[in-house]
């Protein structure tokens, strides 16, 4: 008896533009998937593009973004999110009809503002996010694990094709991820809570230090497991990916900073004022808030260049979980 042909691969040819952290990790997700035919990569430098063949990220690698769109099903745009409306410019004219556009930029009201006005109608365009990353930048710090037990959340404004929605959704979960869906606005308020300002703060704190004078800046580096150490970590994140982050997502982020600013008085205020009940009440909820992060299954990340740790146990002192963007 003759065996049942293969099944295709559901998700065609899958354009990556931008093989970058994301970009590499969702190429390697996806092979250990076998979701997807063919992968074609798209990358600015002829350096990295020369890594995507190294590696074998893709079948195919492009510098142009048209060219990558070209005859693609899935078009994933994996890129800072201030190129967005280059891109979404230069691939809109080479979509098929029934062609799917989604991304992972960590910002998607600004995503459906820059993209959304290219996509020719017969072509669908899912925003998206995985909730996943490390500090690290390029193709090859890409790894298939990266996404798997997080959440990837999309976002598709209304009217959105449904099928579309559950295709990237497909791919998500054949990545390892777990999807939610919600509204762009939503998404973008939640972000600057649990992403952006955290980082916005590392860079704050990092950079305060840089300016202290040469003597303290020796001390501190050389003692910086006593907490520093995990801000230098989130510090380290790709300045134009967090440029664009804050410059795109502006209004939900000086909403938070105000917030934050205010709680910050307080605590100011209860130093001052020998307010040590209202220091160690604080400190206790903030404690539970670490534990429902590990009763979440979001305390850690794998990455194989980091020392292996169990999801359930914290951090040794000092040691910094990588940052979840
Ligand atoms: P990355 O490692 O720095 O990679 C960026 C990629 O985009 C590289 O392939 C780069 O090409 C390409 N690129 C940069 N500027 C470009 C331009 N002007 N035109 C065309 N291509 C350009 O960045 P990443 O960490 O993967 O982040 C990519 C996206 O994922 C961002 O939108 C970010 O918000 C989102 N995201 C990041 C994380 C995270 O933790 N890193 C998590 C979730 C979502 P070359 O290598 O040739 O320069």
């Amino acid at each position: 008896m003759n065996a049942a042909p293969a099944a295709k691969p559901a998700l065609g040819t899958v354009a990556i533009i931008g093989v970058g952290l994301i970009g590499s990790s969702l190429a390697l997700a996806l092979r250990r998937s076998g979701l997807a035919g063919r992968i074609v990569g798209c990358t600015r430098s002829a350096e990295s593009r020369a890594k995507v063949q190294q590696l074998g990220l893709a079948d195919a690698a492009t510098q142009d973004p048209a060219a990558a769109a070209d005859g693609a099903d899935l078009i994933v745009i994996c890129t800072p999110v201030g190129t967005y409306e280059d891109i979404a410019r230069a691939i809109a004219p080479r979509l098929k009809t029934g062609a799917i556009v989604t991304d992972v930029g960590s910002v998607k009201q600004a995503a459906i503002r820059d993209v959304g006005p290219f996509i020719p109608d017969g072509a669908h365009f899912v925003p998206g996010h995985p909730i996943a990353g490390t500090e690290h930048s390029g193709p090859e710090s890409g790894f298939a694990e990266l996404f798997e037990n997080r959440w990837c959340i999309l976002t598709p404004p209304p009217g959105t094709d449904q099928e579309a929605v559950e295709t990237v959704a497909g791919m998500w979960r054949g990545c390892g991820a777990m999807v939610d869906v919600m509204d762009s606005r939503h998404h973008d308020q939640v972000l600057a809570i649990t992403s952006h300002l955290p980082h916005l703060i590392a860079y704050t704190i990092v950079s305060t230090a840089s300016d202290l004078e040469q003597s303290l800046k020796g001390e501190v580096a050389k003692y910086s497991a006593g907490g520093f150490r995990d801000f230098t970590r989130i510090a380290a994140s790709d300045p134009i990916m967090w440029r664009d982050i804050f410059l795109n997502n502006r209004e939900a982020v000086l909403d938070t900073l105000q917030r934050f600013t205010e709680d910050l008085t307080a605590l100011q205020r209860a130093i001052r004022w020998g307010e040590g009940e209202v220091l160690e009440s604080m400190f206790r909820r903030t404690r539970e808030a670490r534990r429902s992060v590990i009763a979440a299954h979001q305390a850690g990340t794998f990455d194989p260049r980091e020392p292996a740790r169990s999801e359930a146990t914290p951090p040794a002192p000092g040691k910094a979980d990588p940052p979840a963007e």
